[in-house]
């Protein structure tokens, strides 16, 4: 039977994000051991446990059909490959810092010096588009303390909170990528794995759209109903049943995890009473 093979990073930091969210999707993998390949026992599907940098070649030759890999590494692998959704973990940026003591004045200021980086094909592809000529030194691990030993004058690495770059005196001065785990696509798929990923990635949707979102219930005062409904548009719309109270309304809807804070801000400020946020299972959207 045909089955669809996913890589994802053996490990590191994609690893247990990328196994969560297939979990939840109610695929169950037989990987006890993490061992080279992972198969499901309830879809047609097998996890390949590969080192991250090697997924982007692997699903372009067609020895995966699908991968998850953090959008950085696929750019700097110089495949594009077809994104079908972004995963919205690991996040993080591509970004050219100095030392904090540098008077930096713009993108100019990289012309001829030497950066150190372990992503020299995006930061190249930057420059060129600049028309900056500059020397890149590739290094593998610890590039933030390069510029420190006196290797290079600038780095170009991941960023996410931005603390490494303060605890080794660089600064952030120009952010060229932002990155987040993403599924790819290979091209070579046949039509029958065509539809299984059609089907893996609704369940992935599903998924996506739950963690994003939540079921909201109050209490509105009948005056500010309208306004109230109009913040929680829901999937439809929104419920809308009496009180026994008069004057009064329980309202049912869905509020996406992004505006969470500020429609829970405008809701109190019409009035709304006895607000419950209540997780949802599953979304299908
Ligand atoms: P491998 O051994 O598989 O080559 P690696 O050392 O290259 O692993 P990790 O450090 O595990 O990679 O990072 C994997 C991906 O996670 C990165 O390519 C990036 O997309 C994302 N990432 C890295 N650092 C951070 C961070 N500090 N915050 C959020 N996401 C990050
Ligand atoms: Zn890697």
């Amino acid at each position: 039977m045909e089955k669809l093979k996913i890589a994802i990073q053996k490990s590191g930091r994609l690893s247990e994000k990328s196994l969560d969210v297939i979990a939840e999707t109610g695929i169950n993998l037989n990987n006890g051991s993490r061992k080279l390949i992972s198969l499901a026992s309830n879809f047609p599907l097998e996890i390949l446990f590969l080192r991250d940098d090697d997924i982007p070649q692997y699903v372009a030759d067609g020895v995966a059909d699908a991968g998850i890999v953090g959008e950085n590494v696929m750019m700097e692998s110089g495949n594009q490959l077809e994104i079908l959704e972004r995963l919205g973990f690991a996040r993080c940026r591509l970004s050219l810092a100095v030392p904090k003591s540098v008077n930096y004045a713009g993108p100019q200021h990289f012309a001829g010096k030497r950066i150190a980086t372990s992503y020299p094909n995006v930061l190249q592809a930057w420059l060129s588009e600049k028309n900056i000529l500059a020397e890149i030194h590739v290094i593998n691990g610890s590039v933030e303390i390069a510029t420190g030993i006196g290797l290079a004058d600038a780095i170009f690495d991941i960023v996410s909170s931005g603390s490494t770059l303060i605890s080794n005196g660089l600064k952030e001065v120009e952010k060229v990528l932002d990155s987040e785990a993403i599924l790819l696509a290979s091209p070579l798929m046949n039509s029958r794995k065509k539809e299984i990923i059609g089907e893996f990635l609704f369940r992935i949707r599903t998924v996506l759209a739950s963690r994003n979102n939540k079921y909201i219930l109050l209490n509105a005062p009948n005056k500010n109903l309208n306004k109230i409904i109009n913040l929680l548009p829901g999937m439809k719309s929104p419920t809308v049943l009496p009180l026994a109270l008069e004057g009064w309304s329980s309202v049912h809807s869905v509020v996406n995890e992004n505006d969470f804070w500020q429609v829970i801000e405008k809701l109190r400020s019409y009035g709304a009473e006895g607000i419950l946020v209540i997780p949802i299972e599953k979304m299908i959207v």
